[in-house]
């Protein structure tokens, strides 16, 4: 039986720090918080094993609201200090949440970059096509036509698929969920937290206050059943034609595969150089 909300709040919250949260009800972080949540404690992870780094945005908040070692840093550079973490200490278990203006935006490079290096770390993207905490601007992965704040009149850049973008880039594990299917977003980050290389969880969710109204899909619960509505298996997506997926999100696991990781490769050339220099 999953841990109750209570149980979790109660292990996990920092309770005496920064609550109430900033998030607007019915946000999806709540949700993506709670998923990360319930995956860590079926991994049965010490808080001290474990470093949360998130960049700017509404997503980049979670950290602070939770009881594990966490670092709330710049716009785009999760995966920077990520990165640094891991290399300074390889026994942790470092995850990076970011949105996807903060990901795939500023942060663009640096999320191509860690997945072809295959660095052993974990990104969770919470994807709502916006930036929601700056008011509303167009992202990387705000769709064709939509209305924004920086597009009044219609968004005139065309959108691109984080997953298949860290699928091009060569991470080790790809997966992508909504915050409709929370059970399967907590299964996929519990895979993505154990996968040897670069996971990358991509998380579709609602930003009703800054998307959803203005592009008149509807309130919190009008997108998350539109996510159910859209949302496809990768098993049922196989035998779909192109035209058949068009408006439609693909859910699952899109790779696993095994490749060198980064932090075992570097050991491996510290042991060569050392070795040398003995020679010498
Ligand atoms: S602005 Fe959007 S992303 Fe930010 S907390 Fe509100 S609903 Fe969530």
């Amino acid at each position: 039986m999953p841990p109750s909300i209570q149980a979790l709040t109660h292990t996990y919250f920092r309770h005496n720090k920064r609550f109430p949260h900033v998030w607007c009800p019915g946000c999806g972080n709540g949700i993506v918080m709670g998923a990360l949540l319930r995956a860590i404690t079926r991994l049965e992870l010490e808080k001290d094993e474990i470093v949360l780094a998130s960049g700017i945005g509404c997503s980049g908040r979670m950290p602070t609201y939770l009881d594990f070692n966490t670092l709330h840093t710049t716009h785009g550079r999760a995966l920077t200090f990520a990165t640094g973490i891991k290399l300074a200490n390889p026994a942790l278990n470092v995850v990076a949440i970011m949105g996807d203006g903060d990901a795939t935006a500023i942060g663009g490079n640096h999320l191509i970059h860690a997945a072809r290096r295959n660095l052993n770390l974990t990104a969770i993207i919470i994807n709502n096509s916006i930036y929601g905490m700056t008011g509303g601007q167009y992202s990387p992965t705000t769709p064709f036509g939509s209305t924004t704040t920086t597009s009044v009149y219609g968004h005139i850049e065309h959108a691109f698929s984080i997953a298949e973008l860290a699928v091009t880039a060569g991470a080790s594990f790809v997966a992508r969920s909504t915050v409709y299917h929370a059970a399967l977003a907590d299964q996929l980050i519990e895979q993505a937290m154990m996968k040897p290389g670069f996971a990358v969880v991509e998380i579709i969710s609602n930003c009703h206050v800054q998307y959803g109204r203005r592009n008149k899909i509807g309130n919190a619960v009008e997108m998350l059943t539109a996510f159910k509505e859209q949302a496809v298996t990768v098993k049922k997506a196989a035998t779909m034609e192109q035209k058949e997926l068009q408006g439609k999100v693909t859910i699952g696991v899109l790779a696993d595969r095994d490749l060198p990781v980064s932090t075992d490769e570097y050991k491996k050339i510290r042991e060569r150089a050392r070795a040398a220099q003995e020679e010498s």
